[in-house]
């Protein structure tokens, strides 16, 4: 049966005004009118060693993203005809995460493990990354669907209520990774990226666990990767500035988490220090000077609705208000979740009443994507 069958509202969504107008580029790299951001990256020659000190590649990293912001303002006529040099804005940015690997900071954890040394961190991902599944993907929100979804072992969170628990922690300490999942190297991942989007997809969706452990096999992939397709970055958003700094330019779309309304839960549930600030901060740096097209997913969980779901709502309303929101009823109390009375249930009809009303009365676009 097609998906539009399956999804009539991966069609529907695209007769929303704000849709159209809040993910317009998106939509036109699916069209085939514009050139997704890694591909135009490309095309950005830089000059730099591999022995560079990881200082002189941030400075260029920096020169490297003002030029792309230039370039983007270029006609896609323009665009099309530059051509992909050697080294360039991808090359340099895959050599600084693998220093950054020697001393690993990708997320706010900033383990500094030498993973390439054979040490782990919080996440116990090595120096390789490791693939659960690659399929399309049919259960994403509306506008992302057929989505190109590939599944990475391991997760820098350890959410008590963890839906993939799987995948993400219950293996840590029991099994090694090799066992469970299989080694993909960048030209792997760049091979997975093409078969799913020979089958259709609309985008090549990093998620997991969570694909922040493996910025360096997913930067490294877009070397090798060559059509012409929106990238999409599908995690709990706890990027360091610098992990973010590495991929900026080069993701299309950004599906973020925003779970807690403050740094006590994400303490109490996720083992996360600092959650709010740094997840609000990443928000307001892909809101600015990222794509700007964003989904945020807001899981809301029981009992949870003064402390995290309205202050979230809040701060998108107020600092990030160019995205979407899905509200997401799905929470159950999986894994340990049983532990926490006051989590162990389903969130009621009146609390996912409650929140979207209060989304709808702060003007916030939720209902095509929710
Ligand atoms: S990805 Fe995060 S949790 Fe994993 S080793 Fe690096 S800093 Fe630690």
């Amino acid at each position: 049966m097609s998906f539009r069958f399956l999804r009539p509202d991966s069609q529907s969504a695209w007769k929303h005004p704000e849709v159209k107008k809040r993910f317009s580029r998106y939509r036109d790299i699916i069209d085939d009118n514009r050139i997704a951001r890694y591909l135009i990256a490309k095309t950005l020659e830089c000059d730099f060693e591999q022995h560079n000190s990881i200082e002189i590649l941030e400075e260029k990293l920096k020169e490297q993203s003002v030029s792309f912001k230039a370039l983007l303002d270029k006609s896609e006529q323009e665009l099309k005809s530059r051509k992909i040099k050697d080294k360039n804005y991808i090359t340099l940015s895959a050599t600084l995460a693998r220093k950054y690997l020697e001393q690993c900071i990708f997320c706010e954890r900033r383990c500094e493990v030498n993973r390439i040394d054979g040490e782990k961190g919080y996440c116990l991902i090595p120096e390789s990354s490791y693939i659960t599944s690659a399929f399309l993907h049919h259960g994403e929100e509306s506008v992302l669907v057929p989505s190109g979804t590939i599944f990475f072992q391991g997760c820098n969170f350890g959410c008590v209520f963890c839906q993939n628990y799987d995948i993400s922690q219950a293996w840590k300490g029991k099994r090694d990774i090799s066992e469970i999942a299989k080694e993909a190297d960048p030209q792997d991942l760049a091979d997975t990226a093409e078969r799913l989007s020979n089958k259709g997809a609309l985008n090549i969706n990093y998620v997991g666990g969570d694909p922040i452990p493996n910025l360096h096999t997913i930067i490294a992939s877009l070397e090798y990767q060559k059509i012409n397709i929106c990238q999409l970055w599908n995690s709990n958003f706890f990027l360091s500035e610098e992990g973010l700094s590495l991929i900026i330019d080069f993701i299309d779309f950004w599906l973020p988490d925003f779970k807690y309304g403050n740094n006590e839960c994400a303490k109490n549930y996720s083992e996360i220090e600092n959650y709010y600030d740094i997840l609000t901060r990443n928000l307001k740096r892909i809101h600015e000077e990222g794509s700007a097209e964003i989904i945020i997913r807001h899981l809301v969980m029981p009992n949870h609705i003064e402390c995290c779901s309205k202050p979230i709502l809040d701060f998108i309303a107020e600092q990030v208000p160019k995205c979407v929101v899905n509200i997401m009823g799905q929470y159950r109390p999986e894994y340990h979740a049983y532990k926490f009375d006051e989590i162990n249930r389903r969130p009621s009809t009146e609390e996912m009443r409650e929140v979207k009303e209060y989304a709808s009365k702060l003007g916030i676009v939720w209902e095509p994507v929710s």
